[in-house]
């Protein structure tokens, strides 16, 4: 398929897991791509001698690194048809025991990423080409909706990042709307990445994932990029503020 041809795209947390698979997909699809991450040296690795990928090291927790960003996309590409907001960390702990420095970084990378990105793009979005719908994505988690608890991890600051990204999605949604802009989440169940190896790693929580699943197996970084693909595509042209989610039927069960 070729949805994303002649396209201009950015991905943050481009450079592992599903930022990676995302970012692979919408260049198979035709995007030109600007792939954003913390991390020079996976980046590099990962992207180094595509011609079709624009490397820009950035923290999206930082506002003039992302003023930075958004600077060069600008100046390289001229315009933006799809942004993804898919950089974020996981951190477990106790409520009791959470500091607030922690609660503050988790809620940084998040959900103020995703707002300071969106920000930066939103003229780049505004300029883009009337002949197609253009959209940000944002990748929440099923931990904006429910609480896992029984995985023996509990981790408010990120249900809590997650739940803010969440309405940050719909509000976005609405304001942006009139502009011809789309904005839309997808929530990923339990996806195989170097962010979930070592609870997959325990043999025990493997087998309990798989039971727990409708679908009976763990979700895969390319089931998350092809839901992204999806929304940014013109196929949907009529979704805004909706949440996709992509998890073998975990949250319905
Ligand atoms: P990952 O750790 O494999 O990849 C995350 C990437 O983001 C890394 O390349 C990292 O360098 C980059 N990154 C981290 N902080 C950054 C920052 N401040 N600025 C720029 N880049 C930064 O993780 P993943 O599993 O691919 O997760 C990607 C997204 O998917 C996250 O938002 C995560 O919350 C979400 N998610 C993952 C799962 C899962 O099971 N893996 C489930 C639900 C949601």
């Amino acid at each position: 398929s070729n949805r994303h041809e002649r396209r201009f795209a950015a991905v943050t947390g481009a450079a592992s897991g599903n930022g990676r698979a995302i970012a692979e997909k919408l260049v198979a699809e035709g995007a030109t791509l600007a792939a954003i991450d913390l991390d020079t040296e996976a980046l590099a690795r990962v992207f180094g001698d595509r011609a079709e990928v624009l490397r820009i090291v950035a923290d999206v927790a930082d506002e003039e690194s992302v003023k930075a960003a958004f600077a060069q996309i600008g100046a390289e590409f001229g315009r933006l048809d799809t942004l993804v907001n898919n950089a974020g960390i996981v951190k477990f702990g106790t409520f009791e025991n959470l500091s607030l420095a922690e609660w503050d970084q988790v809620f940084a990378v998040n959900s103020t990423g995703p707002f300071l990105a969106s920000r930066e793009a939103y003229r780049l979005l505004r300029t883009g080409d009337g002949d197609h719908t253009r959209s940000i994505v944002n990748i929440t988690s099923v931990e904006a909706h429910i609480v896992i608890s029984s995985s023996g991890h509990p981790q408010i600051h990120y249900n809590a990042s997650k739940g803010a990204l969440l309405q940050l999605t719909r509000a976005l949604a609405v304001e942006t709307a009139a502009s011809g802009i789309r904005v839309n989440a997808v929530a990923p169940g339990f996806i195989e990445t170097p962010f979930t190896t070592a609870a997959l790693s325990n043999q025990e929580v493997h087998d309990w994932l798989i039971e727990r699943t409708p679908l009976g197996r763990i979700g895969r970084p390319e089931d998350v990029a092809n839901a992204v693909a999806f929304l940014a595509s013109d196929e949907a042209s009529w979704i805004t503020g909706t949440t996709l989610f992509v998890d073998g039927g975990w949250t319905i069960y």
